[in-house]
């Protein structure tokens, strides 16, 4: 079995930093990934705010961009899902896809799932009209109609960016006020393409082999009614990839729980980015939690002894 210094478990901006981090201090890496490295950010359309692009970039463009900068250093990537870590005493055991391999620290960097709504025709619908990803999928609605379920960032920017494609866009939020930034309700409200919805749940995406239609309840007015579409978007939030997380790593509903320096409670295993409970969830802050999971794991393993 092989034995790593450091296994980064996640290539996302996370975990792509804590690599090169540790890369440089010369730390016997691995990093363990279960698709291609870019995490959520291959599923962003723009990216405005990471600083240093004033003009905003693609989202794989950014993800190519932190990818590149890993390919000067010797890290050795394995692609499969990770199933299970067997926690030692100094040395743990990770498995991943049918293989295993050791490491004396560990960063969990798997980042998030997108959260669904749980109602009748989301899953049925799934690939024929329900979609999690403007970027993927807006191009199937060229000049159609959509909903863009959700009220936060994620639902603001991706009805902005498949605003350039679609026809019209129904803004459906179970609340009156929207919780994504003011700059991205501004556009939003302004935009011709665009017709908020509030204070209105989806009870149900309705077709029969296609999405037809979506059965609204206004919560105000508690008026029911059935709105014709032809895809329904749905940014509801996201929820921490842990599934193969031992339980003896301490977490809560929001993912797992860390000190400031990336230390769960486990001695040698830290997190970074979206999988840690926290409020804010940005790329910066994500690649400023690798840098800083990989400099506590490098003093951990200076000071372990192992
Ligand atoms: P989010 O901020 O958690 O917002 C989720 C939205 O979905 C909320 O408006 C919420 O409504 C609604 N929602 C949740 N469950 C629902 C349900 N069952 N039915 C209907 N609506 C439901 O998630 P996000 O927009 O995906 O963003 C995730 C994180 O990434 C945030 O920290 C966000 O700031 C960040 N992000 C940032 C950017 C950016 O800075 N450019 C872009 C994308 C995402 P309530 O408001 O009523 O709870």
């Amino acid at each position: 079995m092989k034995l790593y210094d450091a296994v980064v478990i996640g290539g996302g901006p996370a975990g792509m930093t804590a690599a090169l981090y540790l890369l440089r201090a010369g730390v016997k890496t691995a990093m363990l990934e279960k698709l291609s490295p870019g995490g959520q950010v291959l599923m962003t359309s723009e990216i405005e705010n990471y600083p240093g692009f004033p003009s905003g970039l693609q989202g794989w463009e950014l993800a190519d961009k932190f990818a590149s900068h890993l390919e000067n250093y010797p890290l050795e990537r394995i692609n499969d899902e990770v199933r299970e870590i067997e926690l030692g005493t100094g040395i743990h055991t990770i498995t991943v896809g049918e293989e295993k391999v050791q490491a004396k620290s560990i960063v969990l960097a798997t980042g998030s799932r997108y959260r669904k709504l749980g109602i009748p025709g989301e899953e049925r619908l799934l690939g024929k009209g329900v979609s999690y990803c403007a970027l993927c999928d807006g191009n199937f609605f060229r000049d159609r109609d959509v909903a863009v379920i959700g009220g936060g960032n994620s639902a603001l920017e991706e009805a902005l960016y498949l605003a350039r494609l679609v026809n019209k866009i129904y803004l459906i939020h179970r609340r009156e006020d929207f919780r994504g930034l003011v700059c991205y309700q501004d556009k939003c409200f302004k935009h011709e393409k665009i017709e908020v919805m509030r204070s209105t749940v989806v009870e149900e995406i309705v077709g029969a082999n296609e999405v037809e239609s979506l059965a609204l309840h206004n919560v105000v007015t508690d008026e029911r009614s059935q709105l014709m579409i032809d895809g329904a978007f749905i940014f509801v939030g996201f929820e921490p990839i842990m599934d193969f997380v031992p339980d003896a790593v301490a977490k809560d509903r929001n993912g797992i729980i860390t000190d400031v320096e990336m230390r769960t409670n486990i001695p040698g295993v830290f997190a970074a980015g979206d999988i840690r409970s926290k409020l804010c969830r940005q790329v910066a802050s994500a690649v400023g939690d690798g840098a800083t999971a990989a400099t506590a794991a490098f003093s951990y393993l200076q000071h372990s002894g192992l």
